[in-house]
């Protein structure tokens, strides 16, 4: 469930009418909704609970200061998978043992800086970056909790570049050799040993391949105990996926998923910290868009919109589908005709969706992109020179720009011509 409700014929964000955000602040723009960011935060809290649990939002889903600060607030921590992310929750109030360091490539900067202002662990993705951490944090004189991630070789059958968990993929150390790096692990100066962690990709739409993951954890986790090594906490990654039409079969329930859990690895005794990013912010955020253009094409109506590709690229980068739905409620029994939806961008590929069946728009018409709250604005690029979009953030009857648009001259200030032309 989300808070995008027509009202009287009005797409609403909870209780502000779209139109009076779009009239606010010009199209595009991204919108959230701090009561559905709230609701699915708390799903996967009680669905964890009674176990000791850290519920963990992957930032680089939606990595606004105020989004971070929202989910913060009601006591999440965070993954971050860069330097930038980690500020970013620290910059938002997350305390540092709240922040765990996920990524294959963590450099000795990104280590001093999380060392510096604590953190609860880092997923070490390598033995190469389990050597330099140690070296780093022994360079400090600091103890650095990690976890290794471990790649079980379980078929997400999820989207091959969102696919995390097979062996031919770049992430984390394969579980068969686990055990020799744990035993090295145990042996280096700086780290401390704190647990096991595994992330087998995204937008999962069946419990099974997570269940087959966490099993292996479990096992592994018997025998690294066995080995002597003070196994206290399990971070299962994120990756649950979301409904992104309204047709298709809805994907397991937070609820679902805790239950999972409880019965693959409940009876470890374990603290379970969980990463998820799309499920919390993905159906919380809206991007809102105006027709520029309707233009009758060779056998097919092109509807041109002032959202492109640099500001939501999965339909361009992953072929996905986003529902795009008319602001104005279209009265029951309207015609709709198929209609390829596309960007102002000079790429074919600037293209949102093809032959999609929408009532007749006109010129002004405003559009919304529904599930566009995680994976959209963070991977915004000013490809074009298209500014960056502003992004909103709705609470009941109030909201605020929680990211401006930037004008032509910042845009144009960042560069620099050397004096020598
Ligand atoms: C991307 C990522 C996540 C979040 O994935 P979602 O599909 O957004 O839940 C969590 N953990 C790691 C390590 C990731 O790379």
């Amino acid at each position: 469930m989300d808070h995008f409700l027509y009202r009287n014929g009005t797409l609403h964000a909870e209780d502000v009418a779209i139109p009076a955000i779009a009239e606010a602040v010009g199209t595009p723009f991204y919108v959230y909704s701090a009561a559905t960011l709230t609701r699915h935060w708390r799903l996967f809290d009680e669905a964890l609970s009674p176990l000791p649990h850290l519920v963990c939002f992957a930032v680089k889903s939606n990595s606004n200061l105020a989004v971070l600060r929202l989910l913060g607030s009601l006591g999440a921590g965070m993954d971050v998978v860069s330097g930038g992310e980690y500020r970013r929750a620290l910059a938002a109030g997350v305390p540092g043992d709240r922040i765990v360091f996920s990524g294959v490539g963590k450099t000795a900067d990104e280590m001093r800086l999380a060392l510096t202002h604590g953190i609860r662990q880092f997923n070490v993705e390598s033995e190469p970056e389990l050597l330099a951490l140690s070296a780093v944090a022994a360079s400090m004189g600091a103890t650095a909790p990690i976890t290794l991630r471990v790649n079980p070789d379980v078929d997400a059958k999820t989207h091959e570049k969102i696919s995390t968990g097979k062996s031919e993929n770049k992430f984390g150390i394969p579980i068969a050799k686990a055990r020799a790096v744990y035993a090295l692990a145990a042996s280096l100066p700086g780290i401390e040993v704190v647990g096991v962690d595994v992330h087998i990709g995204s937008q999962l739409t069946d419990l099974a391949p997570f269940a087959e993951a966490y099993a292996k954890v479990a096992d592994l986790t018997r025998i690294l105990r066995a080995d002597g090594h003070d196994i206290r906490r399990l971070d299962l990654g994120g990756g649950l996926g979301i409904p992104y039409t309204r047709s298709n079969e809805v994907p397991p329930l937070p609820s679902d998923y805790g239950a999972m859990v409880k019965r693959v690895v409940g009876d470890l005794g374990c603290e379970i910290v969980i990463e998820p990013g799309r499920l919390i912010s993905g159906n919380a955020g809206l991007l809102v868009s105006s027709v520029i253009y309707l233009k009758q094409g060779e056998g097919r109506d092109f509807l041109i919109l002032d959202a492109a590709m640099n500001d939501l690229v999965r339909p361009a980068m992953y072929g996905a589908h986003h529902d795009i739905v008319p602001v104005v409620e279209p009265e029951p029994g309207t015609e709709t005709a198929p209609q390829d939806v596309v960007g102002p961008v000079c790429e074919t590929g600037d293209t949102f969706a093809k032959a999609r069946a929408l009532p007749a728009l006109a010129a002004g018409a405003l559009v919304a992109f529904r599930s566009a709250g995680a994976y959209g604005a963070v991977m915004a690029s000013e490809y074009n020179t298209r500014p960056l979009i502003p992004e909103v953030l709705v609470q009941g009857d109030q909201f605020a720009v929680i990211r401006a648009r930037p004008t032509f001259d910042e845009i144009l200030s960042r560069d620099t011509i050397p004096e020598w032309l």
